[in-house]
């Protein structure tokens, strides 16, 4: 088991959904029994319950408690997420950085993002603005020769 930040923060965030979790359905049992010493009539002796009141109690308590699943549950979403991009960030970093696998570094970037050829965008040139066929810089028509060599004339 690795101890990475992401790993980390998806503790995290499943931390912040059990908690809501234990809290909602502890929310959950105090309703009714809140309910049902509110919507007692008549105290102990005659047990007759008022069920508006009963069912009004205890759905507060039961929409509180939903409420607090949702923040935990919206919580641990949002750590995930965060997980995965920092999850990303630090392959993308490892494989950029393996030197001894230097030929196959451009292919595992490759297969681990699902790049293909062609996928990069290529910015279009303006009227006034010619591409280099070299390089793929995009120079002003004035320009007439590239910073790489390649000659407009020629291009
Ligand atoms: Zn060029």
């Amino acid at each position: 088991m690795s101890n990475n930040t992401e790993d980390r923060i998806r503790s995290f965030g499943n931390l912040f959904f059990g908690i809501s979790v234990v809290l909602a359905i502890i929310l959950t049992i105090c309703g009714l029994f809140v309910a049902y010493n509110t919507a007692l009539v008549g105290g102990w002796y005659y047990s007759e319950l008022d069920m508006g009141v009963y069912s009004s109690v205890l759905l507060t308590f039961i929409i509180v408690a939903a409420v607090i699943l949702l923040i935990g549950f919206f919580i641990k979403c949002i750590l995930d997420v965060f997980a995965g991009i920092h999850e990303n960030t630090r392959r993308t970093a490892e494989l950029l950085s393996n030197t001894k696998t230097d030929s196959n570094v451009y292919s595992n970037v490759k297969t681990e993002y699902g790049v293909t050829a062609g996928s990069a965008k290529i910015s279009v040139p303006k009227l006034d603005e010619w591409r280099c066929n070299n390089c793929n810089k995009i120079n002003k028509n004035h320009i007439t020769t590239c910073t790489c060599g390649q000659e407009k004339s020629k291009n």
